[in-house]
């Protein structure tokens, strides 16, 4: 043999064909099974993030300007109530259930028994790069999966950050990172896996369900799309617009439950405008571009995508950006009368996800679920109303992945409520009981004792006294 030959570095395809088959061997090895390992992985994803807040958001920082205290409430924090949620309930959630069974079968037992599905992959997007990267891993570690997770690639730093604490903290064999883009994600959808759990735009999701198709690999997919408000709650004008501006600038206006524009009657378009103005002051300042709590936009593409979308359009309060350090400010947009007009504005066609919020009039609550009814399902819909009978229409006439009554956000951020879309905006559900059943498979076990033997009335010869049962 000759000595100075050096084998060739593995490719990629080598690299995360190594990676799945590390995984599938640990799974298979029946340890991600025990409920002790199970519970030993969220304690030890506890430590990761309570120990490395600091470094967590600075990385937040670094690549969203995300602030230390909105990355606590809004991306450790939650996934911290995840873990304390899933671990008190642990047992609950992952026993077998018995299932009452037709008298006509008795005496006979049944149970529903969730067994994990096997290795998962959790591809997660960069606009809430922690949370959303690890609170699927919540259940899929709760359900006993082995899991290889693909952080953002437009969030470098928290990418590093994560794929450098996972292997120190969790089973390094049966939990592993993934970095890298386009390249690597593709990659990775070559290899069979027994779920897959993508968060992200809806484009790139053809993409996953086209690749999953392939290994016949179920998907869960966590989607965005335009988020519609309704506004008549002339009584608390201020509050609503307050709350509004808080769901609407929050990370810059990069949150996939975040009001995309508001639906209001003309008369109400004026007084909604001068109170958003109010609340962007009282949340950001005079100049929003000096307050360490407002976001900036991921990136440049993204930044020139939303300068775009404000082209020709009737700016009413904000509009004003920096190329140099990607800042917009917190923007309301007048949009034109939906339902006169026939050239509709760019804004009103594609998801916004930045800091803007275009003002639509339209006459009534009738046209407003008409407007919102025509268009593809929304991740959430908001309903600002003293009206009782208003709220009712938009939930019982609309179809939304979720709904939020006087408040934005709240929904899907509640670790006992599902999250998840409908339609356009994506399909499963997470969080709590949710993502164990996302991340198990419910199998049905029938025992029939050979006492009593009540099967023969099923089985041939259909005799005569057979026949009449
Ligand atoms: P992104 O660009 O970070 O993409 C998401 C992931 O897909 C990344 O890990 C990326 O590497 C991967 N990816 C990109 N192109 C790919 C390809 N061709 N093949 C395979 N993988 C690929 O994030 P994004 O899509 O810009 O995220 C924003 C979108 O996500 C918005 O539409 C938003 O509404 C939606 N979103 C939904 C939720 C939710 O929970 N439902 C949460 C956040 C964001």
């Amino acid at each position: 043999m000759d000595a100075t030959a050096h084998p060739s570095p593995p490719t990629r395809t080598e690299t995360i064909a190594a990676v799945v088959h590390t995984a599938r061997d640990r799974f298979d090895s029946g340890a991600t099974r025990l409920l002790s390992w199970r519970r030993a992985q969220l304690e030890a994803l506890q430590r990761l993030l309570r120990e490395n807040g600091p470094a967590i958001e600075a990385a937040l920082w670094r690549d969203l300007r995300k602030n230390a205290t909105e990355a606590r409430l809004a991306e450790t924090g939650v996934v911290l109530a995840e873990i304390a949620h899933t671990l008190r309930h642990l047992r609950r959630f992952t026993r077998p259930r018995r299932q009452r069974l037709p008298l006509s079968l008795q005496p006979a037992t049944g149970r529903l028994v969730r067994e994990p599905l096997g290795v998962a992959l959790v591809i997660a997007p960069w606009n809430y790069p922690v949370q959303l990267l690890l609170a699927p891993l919540v259940g899929a570690l709760a359900a006993g999966n082995a899991v290889v997770l693909k952080p953002s690639e437009l969030t470098p730093t928290v990418s590093a950050v994560v794929a450098g604490l996972v292997p120190q903290y969790l089973d390094a064999r049966a939990v592993q990172v993934v970095e890298g883009g386009v390249e690597e994600s593709t990659e990775l959808l070559r290899q069979r896996f027994d779920h897959i759990f993508y968060t992200g735009n809806g484009a790139v999701a053809k993409v996953v369900a086209r690749a999953a198709a392939e290994h016949l690999t179920p998907v869960t997919l966590e989607l965005g799309g335009k988020s519609p408000a309704w506004f008549d709650d002339d009584a608390r004008l201020d509050q609503v617009a307050r709350r509004l501006a808080w769901g609407k600038f929050l990370n810059a206006g990069q949150t996939c439950v975040a009001p995309d524009y508001v639906l209001t009657t003309p008369d109400r378009v004026d007084a909604l405008t001068a109170a958003l103005q109010r609340a962007i002051t009282d949340l950001y300042g005079t100049d929003p571009a000096r307050s360490d709590d407002y976001g900036r936009i991921v990136n440049d593409r993204h930044f020139t995508r939303l300068i775009g979308l404000l082209d020709g359009a009737r700016i009413a309060v904000g509009g004003q950006r920096h190329a140099a350090d990607r800042y917009i400010a917190p923007t309301v947009v007048h949009a034109p009368d939906p339902f006169a007009s026939t050239d509709e504005p760019a804004y009103l066609r594609e998801e916004i996800f930045g800091p803007i919020l275009s003002i639509v009039p339209v006459a009534d609550v009738d046209a407003a679920i008409g407007y919102v009814t025509a268009r593809a399902k929304p991740l959430a819909l908001y309903v600002f109303t003293g009206t009782a009978s208003t709220r009712e229409a938009f939930v019982a006439r609309t179809s939304s992945g979720g709904v939020g009554l006087d408040a934005p956000m709240l929904q899907a951020g509640i670790a006992d409520l599902p999250f998840g879309g409908v339609g356009a905006s994506g399909m499963g559900a997470y969080h709590g009981q949710y993502s164990v059943d996302t991340f198990s498979h419910i199998k049905s076990v029938v025992r029939k004792p050979h006492m009593l033997d009540t099967l023969r009335f099923a089985q041939p010869p259909f005799t005569a006294a057979k026949q009449r049962i």
